[in-house]
């Protein structure tokens, strides 16, 4: 097992940090090139972080069983950490998730189980958490497990602060799936001393699928939800900004940001162009940061590529 959680370990990438200006916008954004992570999602880090305490604690051996449910990013990092360390996990999605995605799963050697559209997320997180009570397996719970947030706190926060020449960052922005991200990252660079407000890139979508208590995920941008998670009413962040951005606007800048050299998935345009409005809203110039959450591939078979 000391192997494996080597393997694991040796996995971990420092992911790019790059200023990108678009010239239509005209002001630099950092971006955190999280779509270069090895399952190719910023959902590794909190696989990672959350398995491999597991492990060394003992609550996980090889040959046990993991279960997490998600739209899924998540469930491929799961599948990709759990193969490395010889876990046998299964993959909780509403139906309606990309084929890739299942695709990419079953690759690894996990299964995939799929809940009723109409149940939505909330429907995944149910079943999952009844099957990890029958199987006596292993269940992250993402969207309650603070040590989603962590992994971003210690990993990617930490990152940021050793790569970013102004050494500072005065705004945060993100969409919120489980809030892992937004709330992780502020709280590592407020940790560093940063005067970091966080930001909200909200998607306001005309297809709305999956309701859970706090919140309803965009069908068209998957992985991010129009209002904010548990972990992130429970982190009590009182400076929060927000900007809307339509699906349209959202896919368009993906399309663009794809163009430019970036092979991002929606969320990636829907934070960038969140993170323009909230720099042009400043005033200053601040320095302003966001994620690339995930990678292009596992959106062959959406609209993202309908016109190519
Ligand atoms: N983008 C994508 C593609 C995602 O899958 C997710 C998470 N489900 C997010 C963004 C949002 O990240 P978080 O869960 O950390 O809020």
């Amino acid at each position: 097992m000391i192997e494996s959680l080597a393997l694991l370990a040796s996995s971990r990438v420092t992911t790019p940090l790059v200023p990108i200006q678009l010239p239509e916008f005209g002001v630099p954004i950092w971006c955190k090139l999280e779509y270069l992570n090895p399952s190719g999602s910023t959902k590794d880090r909190i696989a990672r972080y959350i398995l491999s305490k597991a492990v060394r604690s003992g609550v996980l051996v090889p040959g046990d069983a993991v279960v997490e449910a998600s739209s899924g990013s998540t469930s491929i990092a799961f599948a990709l950490a759990s193969a490395q360390l010889g876990l046998q996990f299964t993959a909780i999605m509403p139906e309606g998730v990309s084929r890739e995605r299942v695709t990419i799963i079953k690759a690894y050697g996990a299964k995939v189980e799929l809940t009723p559209a109409d149940d939505g997320i909330q429907g995944a997180i149910d079943r999952a958490k009844q099957l990890a009570a029958a199987q006596n397996a292993f269940w992250p719970s993402q969207f309650t497990n603070e040590d989603n947030a962590k992994a971003h706190r210690d990993e990617t926060a930490g990152e940021v602060l050793c790569q970013i020449p102004t050494g500072k960052v005065d705004l945060f922005v993100s969409g919120v799936g489980t809030g892992g991200t937004l709330v992780g990252v502020t709280q590592g660079l407020l940790t560093a001393g940063c005067q970091v407000t966080p930001v909200l890139a909200r998607p306001v979508s005309d297809k709305l699928i999956s309701d859970i208590e706090c919140c309803s995920f965009s069908k068209r941008i998957p992985g991010v939800a129009d209002g904010l998670s548990d972990i992130f009413r429970n982190a009590g962040f009182t400076n929060l900004k927000e900007f809307e951005i339509s699906d349209d606007e959202a896919i368009d800048v993906t399309r663009r940001l794809i163009q430019a050299g970036f092979p991002i998935g929606p969320s990636s345009g829907l934070n960038y162009l969140a993170a323009v409005r909230a720099y042009q809203e400043d005033g200053g110039q601040p320095v302003c940061l966001t994620v690339f959450p995930d990678r292009m591939e596992r959106y062959f078979s959406t609209e993202l590529f309908s016109r190519v």
